[in-house]
C-alpha cells in the first residue's frame, strides 16, 4: 500500500471520490482514506427484510437527479450507470392543518384562494431574492447581513399573517430541505438553497427535485469510481491527524514553534507543501490534501499546527440538520389502483412528505433489469423536532405512530406494510446528522467566505460548501472536481 503520494483524498463520499478520480486522471498519484467499511457516504444502499425473509431493496441516504444537477447526470452516464424517473402519475394528497385530506391534481395545492395567493406572493419573493443573490457568493451579496440576521420563519411572518401559507411555503426548505426548524436558520441560508436548485420556484416543485433515481442506487456512482481506483481507497482507515505545516525555525513563534502567518489566519493559497496524513491503517505523506468530509466533522481531525483561529471559530457554527428517511413495501403499490401517485403533502405534520419510491430494474432483490418491482414502496420523511421525538420512543410505538401518520395521506392499507425501515443518519458517527450541514443564525455571512479557501496545501470538497447542488449529491461531485482542479492547476505552475 502506498505511503507517499502527490494527493491524499479524506473521506469516500461522492465528493473525495470525484476528487480522486479526476486527479488520477490527470496523472496525479492518489490515496483516499475512508472511514467506513465502505464507500459512498450519505449515499447507502441497504435492504429491509420482510416477514417472510425476503430482501427488499432501499436506499438509507440520497438518491435523486433532478434536471439542473447536470454534473452528476453526466458522471451517471460516464461511468455506464442507468436512471429511471420517480413513479408520478395520478392525484397527489394534501392534509390542510385540520387534519382534512384532500385529492388533488397538478402542482397547485388544494388550499382556499388566499393562501394560493399568499403562497405565490411569498414564492414570487423568494424566487427574486435567489435570483439577486444567487448560490456562487451569497455572503458577498448586498443585502448578505440583513437576510443572514433574520430566520425565514420570521421574516415569512413579517410578509404574511397566513399560517397555512406560511408552513406550506416553509416545508419546502425547511424540513424539505436544510431539515432544521425555520426559527433555526438564516433566511439567507434558504435563499442559497433556492438558488442552488436554480430558484425557489424549483423547490416547490416536486416534479423538478425529485426526478430520477439510479438504477442499482446512488451508491453505484460511488462504488463505480471507486472500482476504478482499485486499491488506491482504503477502507476502515479513519484520518486522526493531518500534519500540514512543517514548523520553520526562521518565522517560528518562539512559544509554541508556529509559523507566526499561520498563528495570524494567513494560509498559503492552496499550493503544494509537505503533508503526512496519519490515518487508523496507514501515514501517508503527500503534497496536498482534500478534506472530503462534512464541515461538521472536521474537528474530528487534529491539525498540526491547528487550524488558523478563523477557521477554528468558522467550523463551530456549522451544523447538521436531522430527518428520519422512512420506508414502507407493500405486497402492491396499492395506492395507483386509486388513481393516486403516492405523492402526499402536509406541513407540519409527523410525516410532512410521500412519495412512491418504488424500485426498479436491478434495485429489486434478484430482479429482473428493466422492469419494475412488483411490490410497492413508499418513501417518507420526518424531520427535525418531530425526529428527535421519534426515536424517543420504543421501536414498536414509533413504527405505528409513523404508519398512523402515512395512513393519513393514503388510508388504512398504509398501516400494513410488509416491511419496514427508517434510516438513521444521526446515529452514524461519520454523519452524525442528515441531509447535510448548514450555518446557525447569521453564520453564512460571517463565515461562509472561508468555506472553499484552502488552508495551505488543504483544499476542501463536500456539497455542504457547494454553490450548484448544494447539499445535493451534485454539488458533492462538483466540488470534489473543483478541488483537484485547483490541484493539478497549482502543480503546473
Ligand atoms: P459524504 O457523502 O458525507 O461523504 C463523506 C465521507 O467521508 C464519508 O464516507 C465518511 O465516512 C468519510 N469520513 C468522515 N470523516 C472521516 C475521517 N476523519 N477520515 C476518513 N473518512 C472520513 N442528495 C441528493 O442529491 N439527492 C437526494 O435525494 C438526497 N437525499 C438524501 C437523503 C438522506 C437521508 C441523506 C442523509 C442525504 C441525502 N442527500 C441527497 C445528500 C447527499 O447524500 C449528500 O449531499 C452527499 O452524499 C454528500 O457527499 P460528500 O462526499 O460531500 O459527503
Amino acid at each position: 500500500m502506498r505511503t507517499e503520494a502527490d494527493v491524499v483524498v479524506v473521506g469516500a463520499g461522492p465528493a473525495g471520490l470525484m476528487a480522486a478520480r479526476t486527479l488520477a486522471a490527470a496523472g496525479r498519484s492518489v490515496v483516499v482514506l475512508e472511514a467506513r467499511e465502505r464507500v459512498g457516504g450519505r449515499t447507502w444502499n441497504g435492504v429491509t427484510i420482510d416477514e417472510t425473509g425476503v430482501e427488499h431493496f432501499i436506499e438509507l441516504g440520497g438518491q435523486w437527479i433532478s434536471p439542473d444537477q447536470t454534473r452528476l447526470a453526466a458522471l451517471v452516464e460516464e461511468l455506464g450507470l442507468e436512471t429511471f424517473d420517480r413513479y408520478r402519475d395520478g392525484k397527489s394528497i394534501y392534509v390542510s392543518p385540520d387534519g382534512t385530506r384532500h385529492e388533488y391534481e397538478g402542482d397547485r395545492m388544494p388550499v382556499s384562494e388566499t393562501t394560493a395567493t399568499e403562497m405565490q406572493r411569498l414564492i414570487d419573493e423568494l424566487d427574486a431574492l435567489a435570483a439577486e443573490v444567487g448560490a456562487e457568493a451569497p455572503w458577498a451579496a448586498e443585502r448578505a447581513a440583513e437576510l443572514d440576521t433574520i430566520a425565514l420563519r420570521s421574516w415569512l411572518e413579517q410578509r404574511s399573517d397566513d399560517a397555512e401559507a406560511i408552513d406550506n411555503v416553509s416545508i419546502y426548505v425547511a424540513s424539505g430541505m436544510l431539515t432544521k426548524p425555520s426559527h433555526a436558520f438564516s433566511t439567507l441560508q434558504a435563499v442559497l438553497m433556492a438558488a442552488s436548485a436554480g430558484s425557489f420556484s424549483n423547490l416547490v416543485d416536486e416534479d423538478f427535485i425529485l426526478d430520477k433515481r439510479v438504477i442499482g442506487g446512488m451508491q453505484r456512482v460511488s462504488e463505480s469510481m471507486a472500482r476504478e481506483l482499485g486499491d488506491a481507497v482504503v477502507l476502515g482507515s479513519p484520518v486522526r491527524e493531518i500534519e500540514w505545516a512543517t514548523p520553520d525555525e526562521s518565522t517560528a513563534d518562539p512559544r509554541n514553534g508556529i509559523k507566526a502567518d499561520v498563528r495570524n489566519g494567513v494560509p498559503n493559497n492552496g499550493a503544494p507543501g509537505r503533508v503526512v496524513v496519519r490515518s487508523d491503517k496507514l501515514t501517508v505523506t503527500a503534497k496536498s490534501v482534500v478534506l472530503a468530509v462534512p464541515p461538521n466533522l472536521y474537528s474530528r481531525v487534529q491539525f498540526v499546527p491547528p487550524m488558523p483561529r478563523e477557521q477554528q471559530v468558522a467550523h463551530q457554527h456549522i451544523s447538521m440538520g436531522l430527518v428520519i428517511k422512512v420506508h414502507a413495501v407493500y405486497e402492491t403499490p396499492f395506492w395507483r389502483e386509486q388513481g393516486l401517485s403516492g405523492t402526499g403533502f402536509g406541513g407540519g405534520r409527523l410525516v410532512q412528505e410521500i412519495y412512491d419510491n418504488t424500485n426498479f430494474g436491478e434495485n429489486i432483490a434478484g430482479g429482473t433489469p428493466g422492469e419494475e418491482d412488483p411490490h410497492g414502496t413508499l418513501v417518507g420523511f420526518i424531520s427535525d423536532v418531530h425526529a428527535e421525538q421519534m426515536w424517543a420512543l420504543d421501536a414498536d410505538e414509533r413504527k405505528a405512530r409513523i404508519l398512523d401518520a402515512i395512513a393519513l395521506y393514503l388510508g388504512d392499507e398504509a398501516k400494513r406494510p410488509i416491511a419496514f425501515a427508517l434510516s438513521d443518519l444521526g446515529a452514524e458517527e461519520w454523519t452524525r446528522g442528515a441531509y447535510a450541514t448548514s450555518y446557525d443564525l447569521g453564520g453564512l455571512h460571517r463565515w461562509g467566505h472561508l468555506q472553499n479557501r484552502p488552508t495551505g496545501p488543504i483544499h476542501y470538497a463536500c456539497s455542504d460548501i457547494a454553490s450548484e447542488g448544494y447539499q445535493h449529491v451534485d454539488g458533492a461531485v462538483r466540488m470534489g472536481e473543483r478541488a483537484a482542479q485547483a490541484i493539478i492547476a497549482h502543480s503546473k505552475q
